[in-house]
């Protein structure tokens, strides 16, 4: 249920706190999808190792975090699409519709 979503990033692309990221459940329920630069990135062997979302298009980019789920090195930053449309509820939980 989202009541009253505000749309994020969209219009607040040069306001990010570039080393923070954010993790939300998938629509399946499987797993996180983590956050980044209001891009959405998915893990695949490991939860250290995330791949942008839209990695079957051909997006390279990917980033990787420390087991605790910290941002530790962008490998690839360029994307080759545009950010999907994140909504943050008020209780702070983030989804992408
Ligand atoms: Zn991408």
């Amino acid at each position: 249920m989202i009541i009253c979503p505000q749309l994020l990033f969209e219009h607040q692309m040069g306001e990010f706190i570039i080393d923070i990221v954010e993790y939300m459940p998938t629509n399946r329920g499987k797993g996180v999808l983590l956050i980044f630069n209001g891009f959405t990135y998915a893990h695949r062997e490991n939860r250290t190792r995330f791949y942008c979302s839209k990695k079957a298009i051909g997006c390279k980019a990917r980033l990787t975090t420390t087991e605790e789920g910290n941002l530790l090195e962008v490998v690839e930053s360029k994307h080759n699409h545009a950010p999907p449309k994140l909504y943050r509820t008020n209780d702070g939980k983030v989804y992408k519709l």
